[in-house]
């Protein structure tokens, strides 16, 4: 691809270190042409009928099946993932487009009743505007799917800066929607540094909404910048999910549950299972169960397809992941497997599980985002709840139980953005998405996904 003159970065396979392209950054001039075609295309894309649209996001999301293999395979060479994982986040897009696409039909208002004879009281929805987006690595291609499956499908232009660490994955995601039939402006994807682009389009007037996934730190940045111009947000942010495990559980199923969960993507998921809280009774057959499942684990380039976890996606999250593994260790932590880079090329860190990590150590209150799993003990069920609630995240959190008086009450009482009780599977495209506390605010997907690119209009006729 040419720069055209612009700055570039590298794009660098985390499996091997090798250079894969060079990434053209976008420049002022660039940002404000998406600017402008954004502006130009919400009239024209807001009155084509949502019928229309969703046969457009249907057809987007067929012409992803079709290609689902090559996109994959640019997804594991970017990012690292195992090549299945890449094939079913594909499929995952598609499966968003489609249901936004059919979902769309459905925004409804409603009639309330009039006050006197002759008046008329109507609740209308309409496309909020332009949409900016900012998305993370870790889902090179679901995170672009839910950001533009959500914006397009409710009439909305959007301007996504997908992560820079993989940008082809996410280009072929915005291609089939262009394959499908969304004009240009509806649809734009730029790249450059992220806090360039993102300061440069929340500044602007055009912007009437923000999406971002990633940091709490970045997230609450970008929040501020977007409270300056009342610019609506959605926010998923960090997690640091808790797991409990009750003595009543098939253990062994637990375990294997737990490990597939604990290092599908290395752990790179903001909802991944990283604090699990054992029941006392249980504790030292589950870390040992937990560390053979770890070491059993074929870590290599994800596109060798007898690997189960590929390289950390970018070359700072070793360094990022070490300090906090040592900083474990020297307050007493146990290490049962792992805890160590691999040698060689490559972002390769091995599948870690340790036990009596303190309660003040960095890693117990730091979200890792890697293949990190800490097993503590717990006696009561108070004390499990209380130690699930003690960080201010609350993304996602799960528990593993036969009775259904401990699971209504770890339900209830949990403060989390989705709970998953004997299960680790908590999305799906029909359900909400999102946190609460530092983990932000606002749903993807589900109906609450495209309400949020929708504003309420009352309308009175007398
Ligand atoms: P980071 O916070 O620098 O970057 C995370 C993502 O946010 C990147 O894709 C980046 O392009 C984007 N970003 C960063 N600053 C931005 C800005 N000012 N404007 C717009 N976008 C911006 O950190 P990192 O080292 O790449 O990732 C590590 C941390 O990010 C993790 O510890 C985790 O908390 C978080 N993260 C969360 C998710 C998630 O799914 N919620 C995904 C990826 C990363």
């Amino acid at each position: 691809m040419s720069a055209g003159g612009r700055r570039t970065q590298p794009v660098l396979n985390p499996a091997t270190g090798a250079t894969l392209g060079q990434l053209p950054h976008a420049t002022t001039a660039d940002l404000d042409r998406a600017l402008d075609a954004a502006a130009e295309a919400f009239p024209k894309w807001r009155a084509v009928p949502a019928f229309e649209r969703g046969r457009i996001m249907k057809r987007a999301a067929d012409i992803m099946r079709e290609r689902a293999e090559q996109i994959a395979r640019l997804a594991t060479l970017e990012m690292g993932k195992p090549l299945g994982e890449a094939r079913l986040e594909v499929q995952r897009s598609a499966d968003i487009f489609e249901w936004y696409g059919e979902e769309a039909r459905r925004t409804y208002g409603r009639v309330l009743a009039p006050r006197a004879a002759g008046q008329r009281f109507l609740v209308t929805k309409e496309p909020v505007g332009p949409v900016a987006a900012f998305g993370p690595w870790n889902f090179p291609t679901g995170n672009p799917g839910r950001k533009l499956g959500a914006a397009i499908a409710a009439g909305c232009p959007v301007i996504m800066k997908p992560a820079e660490e993989a940008p082809c994955a996410a280009l072929e995601i915005a291609r089939c929607l262009l394959d499908a039939g969304v004009a240009k402006g509806v649809c734009s994807i730029v790249f450059g540094v992220p806090a360039e682009v993102s300061s440069h389009l929340l500044a602007t007037k055009v912007i009437r909404k923000m999406s971002f996934t990633g940091s709490t730190r970045v997230g609450k940045q970008l929040a501020e910048l977007a409270a300056r111009n009342m610019i609506r947000t959605t926010m998923e942010l960090g997690g640091h999910a808790p797991v409990l495990v009750f003595d009543d559980v098939d253990l062994e199923h637990v375990l294997d549950l737990s490990a597939t969960a604990k290092f599908r993507n290395a752990g790179q998921v903001c909802v991944s299972p990283t604090r699990f809280y054992v029941h006392e009774s249980l504790y030292a057959r589950f870390v040992e169960g937990f560390a053979a499942r770890a070491k059993g684990i074929q870590v290599g380039d994800g596109m060798d397809e007898s690997n189960r976890m590929g390289p950390l996606a970018h070359a700072g999250r070793v360094p990022f992941l070490e300090p906090l593994i040592d900083d474990a260790r020297q307050r007493g932590a146990k290490v049962h497997a792992g805890g160590v880079r691999r040698a060689g090329p490559g972002n390769f860190f091995e599948p870690t599980v340790m036990s009596e990590v303190p309660c003040e150590s960095r890693i117990m209150n730091e979200e890792p985002f890697g293949p990190v799993a800490m097993v503590n003990p717990f006696r009561t069920t108070e004390d499990a709840i209380a130690q699930a609630n003690r960080l201010p995240y609350g993304l996602a959190a799960y528990a593993f139980t036969a009775s259904s008086k401990v699971a209504n009450r770890v339900a209830a009482e949990i403060e989390s953005g989705m709970v998953g009780i004997n299960s680790f599977l908590i999305s799906v495209p029909e359900s909400p998405f999102g946190g609460v506390k530092d983990s932000g605010h606002g749903s993807e997907e589900g109906i609450e996904g495209l309400e949020a690119c929708l504003v309420t209009k009352f309308v009175t006729e007398a």
